[in-house]
């Protein structure tokens, strides 16, 4: 066991010196949680094989699924990449910073680890002060995952890293909860036209807004399980975001999605469990459950997606054995919640009719 510093900071105006301290960590292969716009990240030196490895121990992240890799000026990502194409551009200019991650085709001296073996490799530069001068005091490119163990809910507090990493990283930098709450859109700029791979912090219809044509890959809008041979993105494979109880995902029309749910609630009770619904402040007051939480107003996907990792997690504590979950709508951040609400209940989706 480690012990895990805290260092508390001001997330518009970050102390240098507790920033320095933790990019000391970083610079001597440490492990240092930090947040960014989307979620907390758990930071590695990129070029460091070692400390790449250690993360993925830290995390228990299986190896075959790369990090994404946070910079803080566009002089690394030349380095780190073969080429990049005028889309890249266009997009990292309009985007970056922001929560936009793109793919392309690694350079050499891209570690094996830090590829995860893949040719190509994921680059983002963080809208967050924190994150980018972190960055910049590490002076290397900061591989970072979301900072929790592999398959839970992400973590959009230091609470929830400390949760998870305590004993296991080196620091926590805290700087209060993240804005966005679920984690950077990933879409491959190494093909034509680019490909999005996972929905998130940055919109479809805004990257459709600024290039012609984007590209879906049937898992980042699936409904369904897509064969592990087709994933495009390593993670698209592995297990996500789920809390300790299973939880079963109601899709459809809202009316008829509230009659599914009331009659799960009350097949689950004559079954003696406890049962959590994830709700809507539309809809919360309607249902009669052991535990109701709601995301917010289905009118609101941004206040929706910033709140729905956050209650994942407090669903552990509630003791409930089954947790039914709304479907909210698609557009905007709505497209990345329902990705991670279909992930987190392992694709258990239920077509209200
Ligand atoms: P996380 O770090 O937890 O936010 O997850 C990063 C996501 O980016 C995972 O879904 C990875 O599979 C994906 N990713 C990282 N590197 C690549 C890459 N080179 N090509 C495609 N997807 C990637
Ligand atoms: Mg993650």
């Amino acid at each position: 066991m480690k012990q895990t510093k805290i260092l508390k900071v001001d997330p518009q105006q970050p102390e240098i010196d507790k920033i320095r301290q933790a990019a000391d960590f970083i610079k001597s292969g440490g492990l240092v949680a930090f947040p960014t716009e989307t979620v907390y990240g758990l930071g590695a030196d990129a070029l460091n094989t070692k400390a790449i490895l250690d993360l993925f121990t830290a995390k228990k992240r299986p190896l075959d699924n790369p990090s994404i890799v946070h910079v803080e000026n566009f002089e690394d990502v030349t380095r780190l990449t073969l080429q990049v194409s005028t889309t890249a551009k266009e997009l990292m200019k309009k985007f970056w910073p922001g929560p936009l991650t793109l793919v392309f085709k690694r350079s050499n001296i891209v570690p094996e680890v830090t590829a995860a073996g893949l040719e190509t490799i994921a680059i983002r530069m963080p809208q967050h002060k924190v994150a980018l001068t972190l960055i910049r005091e590490s002076r290397c490119p900061i591989a970072a995952p979301s900072a929790n163990i592999a398959g839970k809910p992400s973590p959009t507090s230091a609470e929830h890293v400390l949760e998870d990493l305590n004993g296991r990283i080196d620091v926590i930098i805290d700087a209060g909860a993240t804005r966005i709450g679920v984690e950077s859109t990933v879409l491959d700029v190494s093909v034509e036209p680019p490909m999005l791979l996972r929905p998130g912090g940055v919109s479809l219809e805004a990257l459709k807004d600024a290039i012609d044509e984007v590209q879906l890959h049937p898992f980042a809008v699936s409904e369904k399980e897509v064969a592990p041979e087709k994933a495009k993105s390593p993670g698209m494979k592995h297990k996500h975001y789920a809390p300790k109880a299973p939880l079963i995902l109601v899709e459809g029309d809202l009316s008829k999605v509230m009659s599914t749910i009331k009659e799960l609630i009350a097949n689950y009770w004559l079954n003696d469990k406890r049962v959590g619904v994830l709700a809507t402040s539309e809809t919360a007051w309607a249902y009669e459950a052991d535990v109701v939480k709601s995301l917010g107003s289905r009118r609101n996907v941004e206040a929706m997606a910033s709140q729905l990792f956050r209650l994942l997690r407090e669903f552990d504590s509630e003791n409930v054995d089954v947790i039914v979950a709304e479907g909210v709508p698609l557009d905007g951040l709505g497209l990345a919640v329902m990705n991670r609400l279909r992930k987190a209940s392992g694709y258990n989706i239920i077509k209200a009719v």
